[in-house]
């Protein structure tokens, strides 16, 4: 049993009240780690120390692109410890080690990528239509930002956020999931030898409370969230009283629309990586796949067959397909939503059930589903299961196939099967999301910006636009007259 503690100030830290709580691997079911509770007070030390290392810390007069050298040297250091990073993350979410390897090697990209861009933020000289006056704008930092992640990719979700918002000069305090809190901890022992200063990144762990405090409070200045709709409702609510800016990533329900015209070899990989990589806990996941009508029975018979074939099992072994289920509610609301589907009609062609091979262990699993006959109206095509569980819809045409996939909630990605070029612009056009991948699926970069339309989220994560969501323009005026005019008339 490895005992974690929290890092604020600097400091490796226990909770201020002592409690800690088990961390458990979703494999073999058991704790592995205690990690510490925080609660109030912790999340004011971590808020006090991020706002002192913001308004009076070297971070802040650092220039640019110092601040950018630190943030390759955290590369750096991602890239030797990843092993460590990446056992760690699989032992605690139990996502497959293929995935989670690769999204850590992964990982000092995003610290390069907006390390370089930390000193190429300019501002403009403005051609201002006032005479003898200099006008121009800087990119300024918020302050105090605080992030809040889920549990299915922790690491990731964590430098989505940092790494933009490090390198526009601003200071965190990182608030992990409570059923994966470790990796992001391991993360943080590596702030002080890649020369982050004292308080500039805080780690504080522990439930929503915790959240809820670090949130509410008045030093801060942005929240940056992914997690479930409704608690994005409560940090976007709670940020709004203090007019705090929030960014959201939150849920989905994506359509991959498979057309008659496209490799359906293709198309068949495509809808499987769609729902059952990572178990379907992404909320990117191909949930609903709307096939056309005239391959919908051939094209779903084919998918049932290949899908039966995955391999679940061990995440830690490279071979296995489809691993356990993170968290014991996860896995109870994926069963909920199974039965709910069933209830309404919907046909259940592979799974539909718990997994009890043998190479499944004591973990969590539940069976490859796939309903075919779905409607959308039904609640398996409207609401996020965030498992490993399809429904597969019949469309006619392009009209339809957009009207359908348009007819959700959520707007976070879509995926479009053709290999018509014309067809590829128009539905990428007409599709309410995102994110649209053509002839492939499930794809990010720390280039390209992602997040969702509609309840799917606000703002964006990645590329350059997601350093100006952690930046605020200032507006300078000098007046290069010799001698004030009238001060009664405004100039
Ligand atoms: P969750 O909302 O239960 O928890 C997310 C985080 O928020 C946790 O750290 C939790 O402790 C904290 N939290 C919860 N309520 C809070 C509150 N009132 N104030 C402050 N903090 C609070 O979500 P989850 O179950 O961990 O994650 C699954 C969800 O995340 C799914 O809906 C999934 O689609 C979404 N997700 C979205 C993206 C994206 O980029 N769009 C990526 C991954 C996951």
């Amino acid at each position: 049993m490895h005992d974690y503690e929290m890092f604020i100030d600097g400091q490796w830290v226990a909770a201020a009240s002592g409690d800690a709580f088990e961390t458990v691997n979703p494999f073999d079911g058991k704790p592995w780690a205690r990690i510490p509770r925080g609660g109030a007070a912790d999340a004011e030390a971590a808020v006090e120390a991020a706002h002192r290392a913001f308004t009076q810390g070297p971070w802040r007069r650092m220039t640019a692109t110092a601040r950018g050298q630190v943030l390759h040297r955290l590369a750096d250091a991602i890239e030797a410890h990843a092993d460590r990073l990446i056992r760690v993350e699989v032992t605690d979410n139990g996502k497959l080690i293929s995935e989670i390897s690769a999204q850590v090697r992964y990982l000092p990209q995003y610290f390069r990528y907006f390390g370089g861009l930390a000193d190429k933020i300019e501002g403009s000289v403005l051609p201002i239509d006032k005479a003898e006056t200099f006008n121009f704008t800087r990119h300024e930092p918020l302050g105090v930002c605080i992030a809040i992640t889920a549990w299915n990719s922790p690491l990731l979700l964590a430098v989505n956020k940092l790494a933009p918002g490090l390198a526009a000069g601003n200071t965190f305090v990182v608030k992990p999931s409570e059923y994966t809190s470790a990796s992001v901890l391991e993360l943080a022992t590596l702030f002080e030898e890649a020369g982050l200063p004292q308080g500039v990144v805080n780690v504080v762990t522990g439930y929503a409370d915790v959240g809820a405090a670090l949130v509410a409070h008045p030093k801060v200045a942005k929240v940056a969230f992914t997690g479930s709709e409704v608690g994005g409702q409560r940090v976007a609510e709670a940020a709004a009283r203090d007019f705090k800016r929030a960014t959201l990533e939150l849920g989905g329900k994506s359509a991959n629309i498979v057309f008659a015209d496209a490799n359906l070899d293709n198309a068949l990989k495509g809808a499987v990586s769609g729902i059952f990589a990572a178990t379907g806990q992404t909320c990117v996941a191909g949930s609903r796949l709307l096939v056309q009508r005239s391959i919908y029975d051939a094209f779903v018979s084919r998918l049932v067959d290949f899908a039966a074939t995955a391999r679940m099992g061990d995440p830690m072994r490279k071979e296995t397909q489809v691993g356990p289920v993170t968290t014991p509610p996860q896995y109870d609301k994926i069963l909920d939503y199974i039965a709910i589907a069933k209830a309404e009609g919907a046909e259940c062609r592979l799974g539909g059930q718990p997994a009890s091979r043998p190479e499944c262990g004591a973990g969590q699993f539940v069976e490859p589903t796939i309903f075919s006959g779905v409607n959308n109206a039904m609640r398996i095509a409207r609401e996020e299961v965030f498992g490993p569980v399809l429904s597969c819809i019949p469309f006619e045409d392009e009209d339809e196939a957009v009207a359908i996939a348009n007819d959700s909630p959520y707007g976070l990605a879509a995926g479009v099967w053709t290999s018509d070029v014309r067809r590829m612009l128009t539905m990428s056009e007409r599709l309410s999301v995102g994110m649209v991948w053509v002839n492939m699926y499930r794809a990010v970069s720390f280039m390209s910006p992602f997040g969702g339309y509609k309840r799917s989220g606000l703002g964006r994560e990645n590329g350059i636009e997601a350093i100006h969501e952690y930046l605020q323009t200032k507006s300078v005026w000098i007046s290069t007259a010799t001698e004030v005019a009238d001060p009664f008339v405004i100039r």
